[in-house]
């Protein structure tokens, strides 16, 4: 797969007017922030910009800046000249958006998943990111994009959940340099970080109990994984946002070194969210082995099979990928 740089899309874009805006479903600010930051870059350079998400804008985000250029596809297809996919690591993550496209667009892709292999026309792909709001800040910075502050706060937002506030792998002194950059365009730490660390539901501390009160602990206390049935969710009601971020209670357990959350979904699927707190155990191979991807410490796979059953082969294939912990050192 060839990447490409930034000055390339660019370049590429400037003769397509009609432009589709998209990122992956199940959105995270990163989704969401990438997105919306560039639409409003590509409109401050005269295109026509439509953004679709499979779930259009969900509640819990709607205090980004500009939350409202998001929408659901609709039923029927539209014609653009391009598309640009953002954080999407396989193009199936855009969900229903691909049924809404009509026609042939020039695709364009800017991410950061490892597991990305490439399937647009022009591919810009860094998995030393750690978000695809960072690619996107760093370019703007490169090219003298203006970065308004809503664009800062979007991008901010991304960067900031996707590096667990600035402290997972793969965040560097650049990833603070852009931060502190973003600041200076214009955002307002405190308030955003409230927004969106300090304002769950309270039904989301329901869901948490549940995952506290039925952790498993295997292979010898180095995985926990908690599961989420329809029945529980319909005692617990709560809704599918609620799940993000839950799995991170579990890897923070001294000892663990990956976290698994199962949730079952209809016509016999379960999605698996995977975690990995030790470099030596690669989330995205693992997820990999199951037809998902992400991230080398989180990734994720929706699974064909009984609920019960896709457990236990997933945590039997994290056993034996952790090995046997006589033979760590
Ligand atoms: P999640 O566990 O849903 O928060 O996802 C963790 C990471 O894995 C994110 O970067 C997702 O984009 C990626 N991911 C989740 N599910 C899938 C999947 N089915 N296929 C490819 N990547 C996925």
């Amino acid at each position: 797969m060839k990447n490409v740089a930034f000055p390339e899309i660019r370049e590429a874009l400037r003769s397509r007017k009609r432009i589709l805006v998209a990122s992956h479903l199940r959105p995270d600010p990163d989704a969401y922030g990438s997105a919306i930051a560039a639409t409003l870059w590509l409109r401050s350079e005269g295109h026509e910009v439509t953004l679709w998400n499979e779930d259009g804008m969900l509640d819990k985000y709607a205090f980004l800046p500009s939350s409202e250029l998001v929408t659901a596809p609709p039923a029927e297809p539209v014609s653009f000249d391009a598309v640009l996919a953002l954080d999407t690591s396989v193009k199936n993550r855009l969900g229903t958006v691909l049924d809404a496209i009509a026609g042939s667009p020039l695709w364009i892709c800017i991410d950061h998943h490892k597991s990305n292999e490439g399937y647009a026309d022009l591919n810009l792909i860094d998995p030393s990111r750690p978000a695809t709001a960072q690619i996107l800040a760093e370019a703007f910075l490169n090219e003298g994009i203006t970065i308004t502050p809503e664009m800062a706060t979007n991008l901010f937002a991304a960067i900031s959940t996707d590096t667990g506030s600035f402290q997972y792998e793969g965040t560097s002194d650049r990833t603070y340099e852009v931060g502190a950059e973003l600041i200076r365009l214009g955002v307002n730490v405190s308030e955003l970080s409230r927004l969106l660390y300090e304002n769950q539901p309270r039904r989301r501390l329901e869901l948490l109990k549940h995952a506290l009160v039925n952790a498993r602990f295997t292979s010898h206390d180095r995985v926990a994984s908690f599961a989420l049935s329809l029945a529980d969710v319909e005692k617990l009601g709560v809704i599918p946002e609620d799940n993000e971020g839950i799995i991170d209670n579990l890897r923070s357990v001294e000892g663990v070194k990956a976290a698994a959350f199962f949730e079952e979904m209809p016509d016999s699927m379960v999605r698996l969210s995977l975690r990995s707190k030790d470099p030596s155990f690669d989330a995205c191979n693992l997820c990999r082995e199951f037809g998902g991807g992400g991230h080398p410490m989180a990734s994720g796979a929706r699974i064909k099979g009984s609920f019960v059953e896709v457990q236990e082969m997933v945590l039997k294939a994290i056993d034996s990928a952790l090995g046997s912990p006589a033979a760590k050192v």
